[in-house]
């Protein structure tokens, strides 16, 4: 139901808590954040209120410098820890999280399963992206991104972190929203932009079928044809 990412030196725990409790107002079941820390992706999830996730968050004192957030509205799978976002792949080296539904993921969990030996630990639709980005996974986190696309039917906003490339933040848009927040030395990813506005007032509003990769100091979006394309920055005048 919302999506906040963000990558740069500053506390990305605090500021994706802080992005996702601007987006309360949509309604949601539960909430999750993965985080990139030494070598590794960290998940916490929790069903139930934002604060459940803060508490634990703030007793484990993370400091990282990349990580995505989500609030979840269930379509497919009860409330649950387990069904919440993020999910992630077998090795835990890819981190997703996603509004919408996955039309295809019966099909694509079959697939998985049966060619591949991969065991499935929640009930959610969204559960096929990370393992299908991890089995298309060759050391290009872009490349695999976009091969799991071309495979998924549906509506979808996502965000995406690697533990083997943390220096990079991946997000795709189709007919879920998304947008890109500009900051100084830092970048965001979110489903709606007064996630953002204590941070930022330079947005790039992502169209249909596009992808964006973010680094701290750069972001590049790119068409369904997979060719760059220039974006105006919106200049956010209004307060959230
Ligand atoms: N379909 C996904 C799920 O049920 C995502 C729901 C959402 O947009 O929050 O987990």
């Amino acid at each position: 139901c919302g999506i906040v990412g963000y990558i740069g030196d500053g506390n990305a725990s605090d500021i994706i808590i802080e992005g996702l409790k601007k987006l309360e107002y949509r309604g949601y079941d539960s909430s999750g954040i993965a985080l990139y820390k030494e070598g590794k992706i960290e998940v916490r999830k929790f069903k139930g209120r934002i604060a459940n996730l803060e508490a634990a968050i703030e007793r484990e004192h993370f400091t990282s410098t990349i990580g995505i957030g989500h609030t979840r509205w269930a379509t497919h799978g009860a409330p649950s820890d387990a069904n919440a976002h993020p999910h992630s792949n077998t090795d835990h080296s890819i981190a997703i999280v996603h509004n919408g539904i996955i039309e295809n993921y019966v099909e694509l969990r079959e697939w998985l399963i049966k060619e591949h030996g991969i065991a499935f630990i929640s009930e959610t639709d969204s559960e096929v992206i990370g393992h299908l980005i991890g089995l298309y996974y060759d050391g290009n986190l872009l490349d695999a991104v976009n091969k799991a696309v071309d495979m998924m039917r549906g509506a979808y906003g996502i965000g995406v972190i690697c533990s083997k490339e943390p220096d990079k933040l991946i997000a795709v848009r189709k007919d879920s929203p998304l947008v890109v927040g500009l900051g100084e030395g830092c970048n965001f990813i979110a489903s709606d932009i007064p996630a953002l506005l204590k941070h930022v007032r330079k947005i790039y509003l992502i169209e249909n079928n596009e992808t964006v990769v973010l680094t701290k100091n750069d972001v590049k979006i790119y068409n369904a044809d997979r060719k760059e394309v220039k974006r105006d920055v919106f200049h956010v005048t209004w307060d959230a």
